[in-house]
């Protein structure tokens, strides 16, 4: 259309659209080469129960010497596109898995780990041995490994995902819905299939206090969860009067930049091993 126009690609492909396409070539082109030689590393969030640390997530993070820090929300969508999605899912969870093994080994804590997986795995065969592969090389018990799904994977081929789910299950992992109610979400899913946790979306817990709708929306999605024994979860909370409004109606466990930040390995242990943290 531009051509006929004149030529004058301008018209329909502005500046903003021009910088989000050169700038998805460049992380592109960077990306390669981080899967290749490596550079990316794994931040842990903890969550908590009664104060107390009851599982960890994996977050990873790339700090790149040149382009600086990357945000996974803006790489992660690029290596979904041009295919390099599995072998950063594979080294996030290899070395989750071998990180909370050695913690475990270490006496430092023996809690869930959660890795987070693209809903692209689940278009191919691959998944439920790539998992068994970081189990078997990490020794870690499969209790111990979470995965975190968005509701995105229902989209495509709900049966043939629902038949991965129940295989995932068979080996001993638990299922976590992440960013629950953001997506396309069929209620049918969480009726129907062995998943073991919802992580309620932080847009639904952001200002909680200050939203009555939001409020009842919540109370009434953990009373639907805990009625179908699903571990709740709400993901997002920076605000003390937030954390109230959930503890008060229940929910199993909190995350958020009001408890901790995503943490360095080492930050972690500090953490960990502080007495600060009693006092949340
Ligand atoms: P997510 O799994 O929903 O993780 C929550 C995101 O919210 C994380 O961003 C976390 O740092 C951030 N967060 C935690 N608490 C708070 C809070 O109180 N307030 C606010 N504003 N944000 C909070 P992050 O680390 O940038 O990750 C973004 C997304 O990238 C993740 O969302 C997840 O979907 C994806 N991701 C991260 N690591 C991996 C990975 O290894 N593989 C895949 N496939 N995706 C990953
Ligand atoms: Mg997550
Ligand atoms: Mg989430
Ligand atoms: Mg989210």
């Amino acid at each position: 259309i531009s051509k006929e126009k004149g030529g004058n690609v301008a018209q329909f492909f502005d500046e903003s659209m021009r910088n989000q396409f050169q700038e998805g070539l460049i992380i592109e082109n960077f990306l390669r080469k981080v899967v290749e030689k490596g550079g990316f590393e794994l931040f842990y969030q903890p969550k908590f129960q009664l104060g107390k640390v009851s599982s960890v997530e994996a977050l990873i993070r790339w700090d790149d010497p040149e382009l600086g820090f990357v945000s996974p929300s803006t790489f992660i969508p690029v290596a979904e596109d041009i295919g390099l999605i599995l072998r950063i899912d594979e080294w996030s969870l290899l070395h989750a898995c071998i990180q909370n093994k050695k913690w475990q080994e270490e006496g430092l804590f023996t809690v869930p780990i959660s890795v987070n997986l693209s809903a692209k795995h689940f278009q191919r065969d691959y998944l439920v041995p790539l998992i068994k592969r970081a189990l078997d090389e990490s020794g870690l018990e499969p209790q111990y490994l979470k995965l975190e799904i968005t509701e995105s994977v229902f989209i495509k081929d709900p049966d043939h995902v629902a038949c991965i789910i129940h295989q995932l299950r068979d080996l001993g992992v638990r299922i976590s819905i992440d960013d629950f109610g953001k997506g396309f979400s069929s209620l049918h899913h969480i009726l129907y299939l062995p998943i073991d946790e919802i992580k309620i979306d932080r847009q639904f817990i952001q200002a909680i206090d200050q939203d009555e709708k939001k409020a009842l929306l919540v109370k009434s999605i953990i009373e639907l969860a805990h009625g179908l024994h699903l571990n709740v979860v709400a993901e997002g909370i920076e605000e003390e009067a937030e954390r109230d409004v959930l503890e008060k109606m229940g929910c199993d466990e909190l995350q958020g930049y009001l408890f901790s930040r995503p943490l360095k390995k080492d930050q972690m242990v500090e953490f960990l091993l502080s007495k600060d943290r009693m006092k949340i």
